[in-house]
């Protein structure tokens, strides 16, 4: 037997471990379940090349718990070590990685951003137990070997005849602050957490599975069950597949999989696969977002070789990109450093504008292949795009192949096709092209009709970013400009054939504006009066564009706007003075009754745009009520 010491300067470096990792002790069993699965997959490498002249077979990795004896284990049918690969693996290269893993752990440790503590190896283990075993036996024809460490720098290296098969086994003596790692249930959560999709299977006990009956089964035949191997991993999951070889069906299967409490099937999926100049492979879902009740659970979850890391994705994948769903799967990402070092890293930028692109991408070609399926599916994804637009330039670049302009009448353009529609007839006096737009199909339905009315094509852009992506779409096209319903200039903006004749002239107009200024009183209305068409509605309140917008963007919290502060409530009264009803208010000789005309007039205006409300509301009702008694 050798007895020795590891060789570390810091020294007991393991309360050091238990103290820096505090919050995330479960990750041992992803270390040491990742360790056995390498060891595994090594073997199958050495077969493979015939360097190891043993037969691979199905090996499998198991997890046992016994509670009595206060022991986990963890057993692979991998390489094993030798008595001497046991020196060098484990009393040198683990614990020279450990202490460089706390030297850099030390420094950041108020960072606690370092993503999942990937990097610790073997001795995590020392962060649940009070001692560790290690029986292994090399795939080379040499003794078993036991190992045993208390967590102080001496250990016990051994030969033994307890082990004859090939393979490690690690057996770590629970200590007295973790035995939550000796309930099934814990465990249970842990392999599902961590461990679902690793390649190789996992065996956790047994579970009952009911034979079927012969087909000339007597009808009260009882089924005959038998105890099975309980696997609790798929160890090729979607994304490990060529697209080519997965149907429609094996990618819901896999978002069911990955998201056991998602009962809504997902829009579509986006199949990552890079090889340069970094890997990445990875199936990304767009969930249905309405009504959506696990968006803050269900995230997309980011793997390193099919080892579970993360679902705390941000700076890797592009902010619009994260109410999306999936996973990601890279080795090339540095997860032993901060969060802050991480989105400096070039190759984590690169990672992100692939994905960038490769959702662009997949958006153009969901849209060709088929445009009715997308248009139905378009106030889903809507708002993942207009985000995307806004905040990734190269993703704006690409966005008008497969951004849809909804019509209030159930049409969607594309901006090409938008644009040679609305050519002919909504343009202004300087050629510039008009996009009348409603935010609100049922607040603004007046203004919607009275435009429609008119022959204008009215677009319902009605997601919460779109003041910001309205701005961003003004300043990327030329001569656009976009213009809401009840806004203030709608009327005059449109070039017309034909001027339409002033029915009132000068002097009356100016009577008729000062009747109504007057009546009014109210600074927060500029009243304007203009010659529209006789069926135009008498009074419409409309609202300086630019004012709105901003108002919009301080609401939706746009860059730089914050803290100025609230801006004034100012509308602008527009009077048709071609209408019958400014006619009739210049004719009303009686001051009351021209009142009475002029203040029911603007309750009306106020209902359409929604402002009348509280004591004015009443009071208008009652009004009315009386009106009709007349
Ligand atoms: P890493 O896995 O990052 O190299 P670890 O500290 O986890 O670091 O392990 C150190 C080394 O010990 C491994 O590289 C491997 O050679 C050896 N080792 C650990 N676990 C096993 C195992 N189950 N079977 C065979 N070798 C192992």
């Amino acid at each position: 037997m050798t007895k020795g010491n590891i060789n570390v300067s810091v020294e007991n470096i393991f309360p050091l471990i238990k103290k820096f990792l505090y919050s995330d002790h479960e990750i041992f069993l992803r270390e040491l379940i990742s360790n056995a699965t390498d060891a595994t997959l090594k073997l199958k490498h050495l077969t493979s090349i015939g360097e190891a002249k043993v037969e691979y077979g199905n090996p499998q990795l198991e997890v046992k718990i016994d509670k009595e004896q206060k022991t986990l284990r963890i057993i692979d049918q991998g390489i094993g070590m030798t008595a001497e690969e046991v020196e060098k693996y484990i009393n040198q290269v683990a614990f020279s990685g450990a202490e460089e893993f706390l030297e850099k752990y030390k420094d950041s440790a108020k960072d606690s951003g370092i993503i999942g503590h990937f990097g610790l190896g073997f001795y995590s283990a020392f962060m649940v137990a009070e001692k560790v075993e290690i029986i292994t036996k090399s795939y080379k024809d040499e003794p078993a070997v036991r190992w045993i460490c208390d967590g102080s720098p001496e250990f016990t290296l051994e030969e033994t005849t307890d082990k004859t098969d090939r393979g490690t086994e690690i057996i770590l003596h629970i200590a007295e602050d973790s035995t939550e790692f000796l309930e099934e249930g814990k465990i249970r959560e842990l392999l599902s957490k961590y461990n679902k999709f690793m390649p190789v299977p996992i065996k956790f006990g047994t579970k009952t599975h009911t034979l079927p009956l012969p087909e000339d089964a007597p009808e009260d035949a009882v089924a005959e069950t038998e105890e099975v191997d309980n696997i609790i991993n798929n160890p090729t999951p979607a994304w490990t597949i060529a697209p080519s070889e997965l149907s429609s069906e094996d990618y819901m299967k896999f978002y069911h999989e990955l998201y056991p409490m998602q009962f809504e099937e997902p829009l579509f999926n986006i199949h990552l696969n890079v090889d340069y100049p970094f890997n990445l492979t990875g199936v990304l879902f767009f969930p249905k977002l309405s009504n959506n009740l696990n968006i803050e659970k269900d995230k997309i979850q980011l793997y390193q070789n099919q080892v579970y890391v993360t679902d705390e994705v941000k700076g890797i994948v592009p902010d619009f990109l994260m109410l999306l769903r999936g996973v990601i799967d890279s080795p090339d990402i540095p997860l032993n450093v901060s969060r802050s070092y991480l989105q400096a890293d070039g190759a984590v930028k690169k990672i992100s504008s692939y994905i960038t692109k490769k959702v662009a991408d997949k958006m153009s070609s969901l849209i060709n292949e088929n445009r009715e399926d997308y248009e139905q599916k378009w106030n889903d994804i809507k708002v993942v795009i207009e985000y995307g637009i806004v905040t990734e330039e190269k993703f704006a670049e690409k966005s008008d192949k497969f951004t849809l302009y909804p019509t209030t009448d159930g049409k969607y353009f594309l901006w090409s096709e938008l644009e040679e529609k609305l050519k002919p007839n909504q343009t202004d006096k300087d050629g510039n092209l008009v996009v009348l737009y409603t935010s609100n199909a049922d607040e603004q339905h007046s203004y919607i009709q009275s435009a429609k009315d008119k022959g204008y094509e009215v677009i319902l852009l009605d997601s919460p970013v779109i003041s910001h992506v309205i701005q961003k779409l003004e300043s990327s096209k030329e001569n656009v400009s976009f213009v809401r319903v009840d806004a203030d200039h709608v009327n005059n903006l449109i070039k017309k054939d034909e001027p339409i004749i002033s029915k009132l002239n000068e002097t009356e107009k100016e009577s008729l504006k000062k009747n109504v200024e007057e009546t009014i009183n109210d600074k927060k209305f500029t009243v304007q009066l203009e010659d529209l068409d006789s069926t135009d509605a008498p009074f419409t309140i409309t609202q300086p564009e630019f004012m709105r917008r901003m108002k919009d963007m301080q609401a939706t919290g746009g860059g730089g706007m914050f803290g100025m502060g609230g801006f004034p409530e100012m509308y602008n009264l527009v009077v048709n003075s071609n209408s019958e009803f400014a006619n009739q208010i210049l004719k009303t000789e009686d001051a009351e009754s021209k009142e009475g005309l002029i203040k029911h007039a603007l309750d009306l205006a106020k209902l359409s745009q929604n402002l009348l409300k509280g004591k004015d509301l009443t009071d208008f009702i009652q009004r009315s009520y009386k009106h009709l008694e007349k």
